[in-house]
């Protein structure tokens, strides 16, 4: 299907039969296989006679520009058409030996996850879907802060694309909100999940889970249970999707290289100025109830320091979800 969707404009229509020979592909099959687009989120219009059109332009990512552009940061690129996850393949094919910096990236994942299972949506060419595999010298326990240092070079890369601060509250423009959210003016940009394998005394592994938003369809916006934030409304443009994701791996490779040799403790300070909830009062919700209290900071781990009325309170993230309060 993205054989052909690769094919198509969103400039002009292309006609079923040049399709069909450039495809080597029966005019029927084209059809079919674009047919087949639409429950993807990405619109075609199909007009008898004039041939087929995207509703609106996008980038498709090619894995030759990508290995050629990222090979001298040391990253082994694969591009997948379809994934169920990015994070359960490379954490599959983690134990059977994959080198450092491995990437997989998919055009169209099905079945992303965010923590504790809950869904990550992607329509086909929305935005970036890709996991990183990062082999530390550090054991297990020193990982805690990982999400966080994450959150924090993919706030730096959105800050650095020049993302614009909508409405003038202080927790507006790109945000990192913990444990492992990107916000752009209060909504969520970006998400992540990190697995890790390993043991007590190290060495480890993290596979590390990028969900972004670049462009989001209306529909996808409905059918989010909070509010979404995306590149090309931030911008003002709709990035070009191989550029971007270059850019992303180059800011992760220095934070990640900067959590290797000093842990999140290095980085507490820039991420506690970049948290959205500093200082605010906020409600922590967990499944043994909820705890409200105001934000202190961070420490060395990256667990979230709480100041409720029964003494300051250690969050770690496993067990809560941070909520903003109302006005
Ligand atoms: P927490 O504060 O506990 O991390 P969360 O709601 O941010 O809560 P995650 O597990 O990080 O939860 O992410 C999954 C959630 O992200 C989904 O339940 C949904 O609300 C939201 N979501 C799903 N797809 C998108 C998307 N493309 N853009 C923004 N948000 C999304």
């Amino acid at each position: 299907m993205l054989d052909v969707l690769r094919h198509l404009s969103a400039d002009e229509f292309v006609s079923g039969e040049v399709l069909a020979e450039r495809l080597g592909l029966s005019r029927a099959t084209i059809n079919n296989r674009l047919r087949a687009v639409q429950p993807l989120g990405l619109t075609v219009y199909s007009i008898p006679g004039r041939g087929y059109r995207l509703a609106r332009p996008v980038s498709w990512l090619d894995e030759r520009v990508l290995t050629a552009a990222l090979s001298g940061l040391g990253f082994h690129l694969r591009l997948e058409d379809s994934a169920e996850s990015t994070n359960s393949q490379l954490l599959a094919h983690a134990m059977h030996g994959l080198p450092h910096k491995s990437v997989l990236v998919t055009e169209w994942q099905h079945g992303g996850r965010g923590r504790r299972g809950r869904p990550w949506l992607a329509p086909l060419g929305s935005g970036l879907t890709f996991s990183l595999l990062w082999r530390f010298n550090r054991p297990l326990a020193e990982l805690s802060g990982l999400s966080l240092a994450v959150g924090l070079a993919l706030a730096q890369a959105a800050r650095a694309l020049g993302m614009a601060a909508g409405r003038g509250n202080w927790a507006d423009g790109v945000r990192v909100k913990w444990p492992n959210d990107v916000l752009h003016d209060q909504a969520k940009l970006a998400g992540i999940l990190i697995e890790v394998q390993g043991d007590a005394l190290g060495p480890s592994a993290a596979v590390i889970g990028v969900g972004l938003n670049v462009r989001l369809p209306d529909e996808a916006r409905a059918a989010i249970d909070q509010p979404v934030a995306d590149l090309a409304a931030g911008l003002g443009q709709t990035p070009e999707r191989n550029v971007l994701l270059c850019h992303l791996l180059a800011h992760l490779d220095r934070v990640l290289r900067q959590f290797e040799a000093a842990g999140f403790a290095g980085m507490r300070a820039e991420w506690e100025a970049l948290h959205a909830y500093q200082g605010s009062d906020v409600r922590m919700a967990g499944v043994q109830g909820d705890v409200l209290g105001r934000v202190l900071g961070v420490d060395a781990e990256g667990a979230l320091l709480l100041e409720t009325p029964a003494g300051v309170r250690r969050m770690m993230s496993g067990e809560m979800s941070l909520r903003g309060m109302p006005f």
